[in-house]
């Protein structure tokens, strides 16, 4: 099958997340099938009864593993396509990655080339449940490049972020007699002032650390003063975020509670010769997988700016030489860990 006719055939499974048992046994066929011709090995993993990571290898040790997700987002619709452009849900992130990556496996299999596997996994979009799952049950791989839409540019980093709800609790009072009451609102306009003067680094690949307040709420009414207030904050990560934290924290304390809701760390990671470099704002399954697969790279065909919309697509040149792309990358990796 060619990688546009795989690309559609993966596009029309739906798979939007929780549902990703089609996509998987299709997947797990198809793998298995070439293991079996190539003396490999295919496996589904259960992540939770239902939803299952497919993996696949071919020779040992693992050194490289071409990963990603076979989630998508909702809605769903079907696969067509014109001169340029293959166009579909999940056309970019990620069901044209997954085809380039086993065009990329193909044929390096039928170059007699192995140490390489393949690993597709459920649920990247809501939670990483399938990554986390997969760091639970390493497999020695020394690397993963793991596929997103760069325009098959190598990122380098990727910003974090850092959520916080911010809770002020106070005393009501007829507002002639403040004195009397504890303003939730006056506390919280405070501590939210002097969380905005709070120094944020700046990185010099991915910029400046930057912090929004997203919403802001409390009160009952003119003439009362408030007994609760709360905003929703989030920081944009670019490095270590423990200084930032301590600063938050600082600024909160005996005024309002400062509940942490997510973080994701920002991402730092390497070049491989020859292949062009970019920055990414968007979060991926990297930090999931938590090293337990490897050293992690980013990459793969398409634009992330038509990812979750109704005009995803990916170009067609990028499917084939993300094909290439991903060859030259499992080669370099292999020759760098038999140094
Ligand atoms: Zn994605």
């Amino acid at each position: 099958m060619h990688v546009f006719e795989l690309a559609r055939t993966l596009i029309d499974i739906e798979s939007i997340t929780d549902n990703e048992e089609g996509v998987g046994n299709y997947l797990y066929r198809y793998l298995d099938e070439l293991a079996a011709r190539f003396d490999g090995h295919a496996e589904l993993i259960e992540v939770e009864p239902r939803r299952f990571n497919v993996f696949a290898q071919w020779g040992s040790p693992l050194v490289v593993t071409l990963s990603t997700h076979l989630d998508t987002v909702p809605p769903f619709f079907a696969s067509r396509e014109d001169e340029q452009h293959i166009w579909g849900r999940g056309a970019c992130d990620t069901k044209g990655i997954i085809a380039s990556m086993i065009k990329a496996v193909e044929a390096m299999l039928a170059a007699g080339e192995r140490g390489f596997g393949l690993l597709f996994v459920v649920g990247e979009e809501r939670t990483s449940a399938g990554a986390y799952r997969a760091a639970k049950s390493p497999r020695g791989s020394k690397y993963i490049i793991n596929g997103e839409p760069t325009g098959n540019r190598l990122a380098l980093g990727s910003k974090g972020s850092l959520r916080y709800e911010v809770v002020a609790t106070g005393k009501m009072a007829h507002s002639a007699y403040p004195e009397l009451g504890d303003s939730a609102i006056h506390k919280l306009i405070d501590v939210l002032a002097d969380m905005r003067r709070i120094p944020l680094p700046v990185d010099a690949l991915l910029g400046p650390s930057t912090l929004n307040i997203g919403t802001l709420s409390g009160g009952r009414a003119p003439n009362v003063v408030a007994d609760e207030a709360r905003a929703d904050i989030m920081i944009r990560l670019v490095g270590d975020p423990s200084e930032t934290k301590r600063a938050l924290a600082a600024a909160a304390a005996g005024r309002a509670e400062l509940r942490e809701v997510i973080e994701i760390p920002a991402l730092h990671l390497n070049s491989v010769d020859g292949i062009e470099t970019t920055v990414v704002a968007f979060t991926t399954d990297i930090p999931a997988f938590g090293g337990q697969w490897g050293e992690p790279f980013l990459i793969g065909p398409g634009s992330i700016h038509v990812a979750h919309t109704l005009e995803e697509r990916v170009p067609k040149q990028q499917l084939l030489e993300a094909v290439q792309i991903y060859q030259q990358m499992v080669q370099q990796l292999c020759k760098r860990e038999s140094k």
